[in-house]
């Protein structure tokens, strides 16, 4: 990788993100050789800090990842600058570009300049306001200076249009780095490479061959130390808008002509305009709200959402949430996606379910012991990074009968060793400024438009508790749900040829 010198700038410097991904994958990239000799990382908060306090708390931060190695942290720590920012000072913004003029001098950065946005989603505008009037989002000549968001990018329609309106005051669309993490997963990207590197999944991707596609993301986690943006949030905020439209559009998408950032862009936007408007006149029926309470996960007792640290006791914000979602094309009328989602569900477990339709006319019912099953190819995201098929089989035996066996394909045992963490190859390609794996604001405008009204009749109904179903922490959620789709219970079950995983 050819990567230009350049200036990281992270805002936030002192808060949780920066100590537990950004820094930690910083310090890998440099580890394994893939930044510059000419490359900073100058952190920016309000907290006082010197540099040297700085490269104290970030040495701690990749102790405690578990990565550290004294010898590329020696050639690291010189690279780091601290500067503290009052976030709406435009005195401080002065200093700043200062500060970053001299580093270009000391380090050889030659005005590159990456802007990460690891605050609060509130100072996201002023920040981008600020660096704007400090002339520091302007490119002169060779040189970039780009802008990195994290999710969530507005909380809905109107504040994501409200955020990109002030973000494109100063910034170009081709400055912007909207993140969603999960993209850079290896299993993820494989997906697209599945479907449109092989010739013969493609004439069965459709209605014609697909019963129905089920996206899950599981967690078994609970809110953990995020409680306060999370009960705000809800899960149709924290996931829905951001992973899961991710996974659905890669899952459902028609094959781009190129391989280029905006073809590949093009092609998930014309997915989401396909899908169909929700049934906010007909509440509730494509979709099951819940959220937990107590219950075991490991062998431990757990407790209820409502009575997590810094959770409102009454609090209704749902922790699980499943849509049955129609996208209205050729291709995929009338074939439903479940995108279903939660929190302290009895694994964690992130995959697509490719639910294929029963043969139309089965000779072999009567001799067969057991129902046929139809196929399913299972995309299994994390933690199982595997490609599943199931297909029927003939069992060896005098009499007929048949059961369903499963063709697999693990990442790990097929390419072992080191990968790029998902922060790393995010990273690398903002400094490479390749957009391939961000969001792109018309991509966010179709994605909030198809919530914002699910949002709003959940927000707005007063029986919300009543259509709260709740969950014991450990379960696969609400049992309303296995009504609405009944084959979840297959989806989150792994099959192995050997028997259940
Ligand atoms: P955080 O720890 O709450 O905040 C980061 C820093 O921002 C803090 O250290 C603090 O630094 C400053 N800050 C916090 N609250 C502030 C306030 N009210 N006014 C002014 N400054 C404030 O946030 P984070 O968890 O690192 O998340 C950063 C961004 O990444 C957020 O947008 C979040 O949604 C997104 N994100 C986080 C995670 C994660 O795992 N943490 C995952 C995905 C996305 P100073 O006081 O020193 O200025």
């Amino acid at each position: 990788l050819n990567l230009p010198p350049c200036a990281i700038v992270i805002f936030g410097a002192s808060g949780d993100l920066t100590a537990r991904k950004l820094f930690p994958a910083l310090f890998s990239l440099h580890r394994s050789g893939h930044f510059p000799e000419s490359f900073v990382i100058l952190g920016c908060s309000r907290s006082e800090l010197d540099d040297d306090q700085f490269r104290a708390r970030m040495r701690e931060a990749v102790e405690r990842s578990g990565d550290f190695e004294r010898q590329a942290w020696e050639t690291m720590a010189p690279r780091l600058y601290y500067q503290q920012v009052s976030y709406e000072d435009a005195a401080g913004y002065a200093a700043l570009a200062a500060r970053l003029d001299d580093i270009d001098r000391v380090q050889g950065t030659r005005g590159n300049r990456l802007f990460y946005l690891a605050v609060p989603p509130t100072l996201y505008e002023t920040i981008a306001a600020c660096l704007g009037e400090t002339g520091l989002a302007v490119e002169h000549g060779e040189s970039f200076s780009r802008i990195v968001v994290e999710k969530p990018f507005g909380h809905d329609l109107r504040s994501a249009q409200a955020l990109d309106a002030i973000l494109h005051r100063s910034f170009g669309e081709p400055q912007v780095f909207r993140i969603d993490h999960y993209l850079a997963k290896e299993t993820v990207q494989n997906i697209l490479m599945f479907r449109f590197a092989n010739a013969i999944f493609e004439p069965v991707w459709n209605r014609n061959h697909i019963d129905y596609i089920s996206v899950i993301a599981a967690e078994n986690l609970g809110v953990e130390h995020r409680a306060g943006y999370y009960d705000k949030a809800g899960v149709l905020r924290d996931m829905f808008q951001n992973h899961m439209m991710q996974l659905l559009a890669l899952a459902a998408m028609d094959a781009p002509t190129c391989f280029h950032a905006d073809r590949v862009r093009d092609e998930k936007v014309r997915l989401y305009r396909g899908l169909k408007p929700f049934e906010v006149a007909d509440e509730f029926k494509d979709l099951v709200l819940g959220q937990y309470g107590p219950g075991m996960i490991d062998g431990k007792h757990v407790v209820a959402y409502r009575d997590e640290k810094g959770v409102d006791p009454r609090s209704l914000t749902p922790t699980f949430a499943m849509i049955r979602a129609f996208v209205d094309n050729w291709r995929w009328k009338g074939v439903p996606f479940f995108l279903t989602s939660g929190k302290r569900l009895a694994r964690k477990a992130s995959r697509i379910v490719v639910q294929f339709k029963d043969v139309p006319h089965s000779m072999l019912h009567e001799v067969a012991q057991e129902r046929l099953e139809a196929n399913q190819l299972v995309f299994g995201i994390y933690p199982d990074e595997v490609i599943h098929m199931s297909f029927m089989a003939k069992l060896p035996a005098p009499r007929l009968c048949l059961r369903p066996v499963v063709m697999h394909y693990g990442f790990d045992d097929a390419e072992p060793g080191p990968r790029l963490e998902a922060y790393e190859k995010v990273l690398l390609d903002c400094i490479l400024g390749d957009h391939m794996l961000f969001w792109r604001q018309d991509g966010v405008e179709q994605t909030w438009g198809f919530l914002t009204p699910i949002l709003e009749m959940c927000e707005t109904c007063g029986e919300l508790e009543r259509h709260l179903h709740s969950y014991p922490a450990g379960s696969w959620g609400p049992e309303r749900a296995v009504a609405l789709h009944p084959g979840f219970a297959r989806d989150v079950s792994m099959k192995t040829s050997e028997g259940e995983a």
